[in-house]
């Protein structure tokens, strides 16, 4: 972070940690930390030399980070700007005006605000879509977070395909970033962009994320115009593969849901999201049943208001279990999977509390009152179900980013992201 010093040490040590192993709660065990990598858990303690860093995680849980599958970062700015309203007015009449003057420095004090929260929760990687992608590469790694980040493709500005090979070629093989191609939706996009975003990430091996059937009218007039759904559609093109990460999915049919599964599509289910836009309840048991890949994303703070995982992960279960009128559907362990395993699996991440893994991680102070009657078998209901934050340390490819809650710098981002605010409303 520019503001101020960054923890930088050698090596780490979390001592006398507690940790979750195949379903059983382990405590008092020791993680070390060399370069990016997990490099030794147990007992043993190595060697210590002066730089090096020892945190005491006694009474705290370590956790693999979790992943947030969907978000337009930067759109921290517009938190609370136009709330309670339904997607397309709520995009033609607020939303689209005001980014149509964003600028770079709107992305980079944006990013860093995001960035801030998602540290303060646990997050260590995150996938967007937005514009001005550089600015918001250079903005998460001076944060020090992992981060998919999409060029996004929109007809109604041609000008950005121009870009994205150019994007690609100069993040690709980055230690923290990872560049995709995101055309927009199909709503936004014509088969012609479409086909180019494919050709672009089939060249490149990258990601292609996406919108995806996120409201009713969406599918319906695509319906009537096309003779087919959104996703019959991407299929028909060739669209459709275990590369994409397709955000929403609210409305599907039966076939739709076979063809998603099938093609091994990788879903960021965004609750909050859709449930604040009154978009709709997506059939997250009907994808599950057919073996889709689901993961949790927060959409952006302008439709959420956070991004906040544990928020997410609570209103996942919960509305799944009320649609369906059925308390035993989606237990805490399969919410806790969207957020880690399933994620992990989507972008290739070679996570997890264990020796060789990337050194993403984060630890949870569990003397908190929410995490209190705690027992060995309720620890993940806790943290889907009750966790209210809590989050003391974040580390990512083995950089402590916070510790004790605090994240050096924080106070200049908060007081930058603002004044960024007041000038692109005032622009
Ligand atoms: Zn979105």
């Amino acid at each position: 972070m520019q503001e101020s010093k960054k923890y930088a040490v050698e090596l780490v040590l979390i001592k006398d940690a507690s940790i979750l192993k195949d379903g059983c709660f382990l405590r008092d065990v020791n993680i070390t930390i060399e370069g990016s990598r997990v490099t030794g858990i147990g007992p043993g303690i190595k060697d210590m030399s002066g730089d090096d860093e020892v945190i005491d995680a006694s009474g705290m849980l370590a956790i693999p980070g979790l992943i947030n599958a969907h978000t337009h970062l930067a759109m921290t700015l517009f938190r609370g700007y136009a709330d309670d309203m339904e997607l397309m007015p709520w995009l033609e009449e607020r939303i689209w005006p005001l980014e149509d003057n964003l600028n770079s420095e709107d992305i980079r004090w944006g990013t860093k605000l995001g960035c801030l929260e998602m540290i303060r929760s646990g997050t260590t990687c995150y996938n967007d879509m937005y514009y001005f992608m550089d600015e918001t590469a250079r903005a998460t790694k001076e944060m020090g977070l992992r981060a998919f980040l999409s060029a996004v493709l929109f007809d109604m500005r041609p000008d950005l395909i121009d870009d994205v090979e150019p994007f690609i070629r100069r993040w690709k093989g980055d230690n923290l970033i990872v560049p995709a191609v995101g055309p927009h939706a199909v709503y936004t996009c014509s088969e012609e962009t479409l086909s180019k975003a494919m050709d672009l990430a089939e060249k490149h091996g990258v990601m292609l994320h996406t919108h995806l059937s996120e409201t009713r009218s969406e599918v319906e007039s695509f319906a009537k115009s096309s003779g087919q759904s959104p996703v019959e559609f991407l299929d028909s093109l060739g669209f459709l593969s275990d590369r994409v990460v397709a955000s929403h999915c609210t409305w599907l049919s039966p076939k739709d849901v076979s063809i998603i599964a099938e093609r091994r599509v990788n879903v960021a289910h965004c609750s909050i999201s859709n449930h604040k836009l009154a978009s709709g309840i997506a059939p997250l048991d009907q994808l599950q049943r057919a073996g889709a890949n689901i993961c949790l994303g927060t959409d952006g703070a302008s439709s959420n208001n956070s991004l906040n995982l544990f928020q997410e992960m609570k209103t996942t279960a919960i509305a799944q279990k009320c649609a369906h009128s059925r308390p035993d559907l989606f237990k805490a362990e399969e919410i806790w999977r969207m957020a880690t395993e399933n994620a992990y699996a989507a972008f290739r991440l070679d996570l997890g509390i264990r020796q060789g893994a990337l050194a993403d991680l984060a630890l949870i102070d569990l003397r908190k009152p929410w995490f209190c009657p705690l027992t060995e078998e309720n620890i993940i209901s806790h943290l889907v179900y009750s966790a209210q934050g809590g989050v003391d340390t974040t580390i990512v490819d083995g950089k402590v980013l916070m510790r004790g809650g605090v994240i050096p710098g924080e106070e200049a981002i908060l007081d930058r992201a603002q004044q960024q605010f007041q000038d692109l409303v005032a622009r």
